[in-house]
């Protein structure tokens, strides 16, 4: 067991190394390379991490492999058990899971909580599996069936983003574990801590050893995972670029692949749009997790006269508190960069409704303040790239038709929504603009289990969706069993 993370407020509180945990064991990652974990609300660090090297990645696809043979073997229910128990710990500890991902990450405790809700509502998903899983029998010709059983693929990897340590891994591990494969989990450098609670929390559930590895590092663990030949899946969550190189390489070795990338999330809205339900979401979309999600709204599209609604998301979001509603930006990095997207749009014109970018709520950390862009343009970095920040922007057409391209001329296509009381215009929207999760009236359109995540275009390379009934077929195999127990003697091509 690895010792409790103690902190039940934002001060600041240390944590110990993230190291690396296979076939059961805490172990140092083999790399000479480490970093430092920064607790973004502080700027200092908190932890840190040494990088994991091939000959890792090796020894932990060893373990998986070996562990796998008994593993495999399990009944689906038996399975389930282990992930019910995991459920039940993570209940125990709701309130250290959350303040550990706030520390690692800086999202605020009520966000941090959130996000740890979704983990284990996505962790019910693998409880559900030993009563969803099951595969078909048919009579498919006289005295003959054909059956479908769903398998394992064997050691499979998973590699998970910055800005949700607690709830990306539990995407890709209900399925796959229950599904019966051994996983090798690599976390974000930047925030890794998290997943040693996971780890720590299926070990205690009775997760067989070597079945749940963790290997810390960066760039050179996950080519090590697309180039490892007894790998068979690989999962990713993380940027546009990144994903589609780990998706090019990954089918380079002949495994499956399953690359969830960037966004660019659209918001369209008329004037017979609810003015309190889409000012409050708009608000909320954009600003919740400081904007450092894939399904934040990024961009509203204002169709012909919006200005009060315009008006009421710059009073609401004026009226937020940064430090207390919402939480630093992951990196100084990161908020330069932001602040160099708002900058450009104010120099060719836009107008700063809201302005971020001096909001301090301390001397320490890394902040911006909620930003709110009006009047942008298409030429303009804030109306095109992904920002992961807090930031609004604001593009004014006149018609549904213009929206509707502006929105379908972006590589992106994670999530759309509409804010209208017309079914008419709903109805159109939905079956027009091009992206896979989109919303009616709804500020972050996630699909719930057992709907699978996933967007299109440039936000997901592969086929299916990461969670829910999709992501269980990703992990898993069909076996087809065609049996003949009446011996009959008729002649077909089925012989
Ligand atoms: P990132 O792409 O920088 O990193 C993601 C993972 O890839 C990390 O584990 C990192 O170590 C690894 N990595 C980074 N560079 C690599 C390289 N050159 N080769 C191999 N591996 C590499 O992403 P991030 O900054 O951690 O997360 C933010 C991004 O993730 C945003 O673009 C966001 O939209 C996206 N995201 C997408 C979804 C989705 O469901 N589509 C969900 C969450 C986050």
């Amino acid at each position: 067991m690895i010792p409790n993370f103690s902190a039940t407020s934002y001060d600041f509180t240390e944590y110990i190394p993230a190291t690396n945990f296979i076939g059961g064991e805490w172990c140092e990652a083999s790399g000479t390379e480490s970093l430092p974990v920064i607790n973004p609300r502080w700027g200092k660090p908190m932890s840190s991490v040494r990088f994991s090297t091939a000959a890792d990645v090796d020894t932990a696809v060893k373990a998986a492999q070996a562990a796998f043979q008994d593993w495999k073997q399990w009944p689906i229910r038996e399975r389930a058990h282990v992930a019910y128990k995991a459920r039940e710990i993570m209940h125990r500890d709701f309130e250290e899971l959350s303040w550990l991902l706030s520390h690692e990450n800086g999202k605020v405790i009520a966000q941090a909580r959130a996000e740890v809700a979704k983990g284990i509502e996505c962790l019910e998903n693998g409880c559900s599996l030993a009563n969803m899983a099951a595969g078909g029998k048919l009579e498919v010709s006289r005295g003959v069936d054909c059956e479908v059983r769903y398998e394992p693929l064997g050691v499979v990897a998973g590699v998970t983003p910055f800005n949700f340590p607690f709830m990306v891994p539990l995407w890709m591990l209900p399925q796959a574990l229950v599904g019966g494969n051994a996983f090798i989990l690599k976390p974000s450098e930047q925030v890794p801590l998290s997943a040693l609670k996971i780890a720590d929390i299926f070990q205690e559930a009775g997760l067989p050893d070597g079945i749940l590895n963790l290997v810390q590092g960066g760039r050179e663990v996950v080519e090590a995972m697309c180039d490892h030949p007894d790998i068979k899946a690989q999962g990713f969550v993380g940027s546009t670029t990144v994903a589609k190189l780990v998706y090019g390489r990954s089918c380079n070795t002949g495994k499956r692949a399953l690359c969830l990338g960037g966004a660019k999330n659209y918001l369209l809205v008329v004037p017979d749009a609810d003015l309190e339900v889409t000012a409050s979401n708009v608000a909320a979309s954009f600003t919740g997790c400081s904007g450092q999600r894939c399904m934040a709204a990024a961009v509203m599209v204002g169709i012909g006269d919006v200005d009060h609604i315009i008006d009421e998301v710059a009073r609401r979001t004026a009226a937020l508190k940064t430090g207390t509603d919402l939480g630093p930006i992951i990196s100084e990095a990161a908020v330069e960069r932001i602040t160099g997207i708002i900058d450009q749009a104010e120099e060719m014109g836009a107008t700063i409704l809201v302005d971020g970018r001096k909001v301090r709520p301390s001397e320490e950390g890394f902040w911006l303040g909620p930003t709110v862009i009006d009047h942008a343009t298409t030429e303009m970095r804030a109306a095109t790239e992904e920002i992961f920040g807090p930031v609004l922007t604001i593009l004014r057409v006149d018609t549904l038709e213009e929206a509707i391209a502006l929105e379908n001329a972006i590589p992106y296509g994670n999530a759309s929504s509409i804010y209208t009381t017309s079914g008419g215009i709903a109805r159109r929207v939905m079956g027009e603009v091009d992206a896979g999760m989109c919303g009616v009236n709804i500020g972050v359109p996630v699909p719930r289990e057992p709907f699978g995540f996933g967007g299109w275009n440039d936000s997901k390379f592969g086929h299916g969706d990461i969670t829910g009934w999709d992501g269980f077929r990703f992990w898993t195999r069909p076996r087809k069993i065609t049996t003949k127990w009446a011996l009959q003697r008729d002649e077909t091509w089925m012989g």
